[in-house]
């Protein structure tokens, strides 16, 4: 894939509108990487995905993403950029068991959440059986006091610590380090690759709806068509409606 058409976009784009983030995750890798590098994209860790989208991304909208930010303290809006190139590698060994140390009763072995993980979890009602579903699915092993156990006999606070542990691990949550130009206050604030990808892609089909709309319009053409031109073609007819 080079370049979506026009018409590829809004496919994609209505056939995420109605869906989950875990299910818009999907539809986009649907597109990159092909098929015949990653045969299942619901096995894919989070960073792993993220990766990819960053990829994508870049593809579709060029390297260079315009972000925003609201300064905690003074609440002045920050604008600045990142590189999806920055960020299109998956991370190292990011499919591999890792192993938690908590309170020194309990010793945890855990996989990284991937995207199967998440539908599962959606399918269940409410935050806190969610996060059990994720739970249950990416800790393999237990042990307190030495002993083999099952995540049921995991208090709440160490439930709550090991859900940090699977956020931060290896990519699967971008923590990005900003600090305010009109105060100088410094915060980490995670960055969302998935909702901004998203995001971009449904201002990109909402503009070229209304594109489609205004020359339809003036000149009575169809839908298919005027998705059929180049944009270079596309604007300079809008040129000489406007
Ligand atoms: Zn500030």
């Amino acid at each position: 894939m080079d370049q979506w058409s026009g018409a590829e976009i809004l496919a994609v784009w209505e056939r995420g509108a109605a869906q989950d983030w875990p299910r818009r995750g999907l539809i986009l890798l649907s597109a990159w990487p092909p098929a015949a590098e990653v045969a299942d994209h619901t096995a894919l860790t989070v960073g792993e995905r993220d990766a990819w989208l960053f990829q994508l991304c870049g593809r579709l909208f060029g390297a260079r993403m315009a972000c925003t930010a609201e300064c905690p303290a003074c609440a002045a809006l920050l604008q600045f950029d990142l590189d999806a190139g920055d960020f299109s590698q998956p991370p190292a060994g990011g499919d591999d068991l890792f192993e938690v140390a908590l309170h020194e009763r309990y010793r945890i072995r855990l996989r990284p959440l991937t995207s199967a993980d998440l539908l599962a979890a959606g399918r269940v009602g409410g935050i806190a059986a969610m996060r059990r579903i994720l739970l249950e699915r990416a800790v393999c092993e237990v042990f307190v006091d030495g002993a083999a156990a099952s995540v049921a006999a995991l208090p709440e606070e160490i439930i709550g610590a090991l859900g940090d542990q699977l956020a931060q691990r290896d990519g699967a949550e971008l923590l990005l380090d900003l600090r305010c130009a009109a105060c100088r206050h410094g915060w980490s604030q995670p960055f969302d690759i998935l909702s901004f990808l998203w995001s971009e892609l449904a201002r990109y089909a909402k503009r070229l709806l209304r594109e489609v709309h205004t020359l339809a319009w003036a000149y009575g053409w169809s839908e298919g068509d005027i998705l059929a031109m180049s944009a270079v073609r596309r604007r300079v007819y809008l040129e000489w409606v406007q």
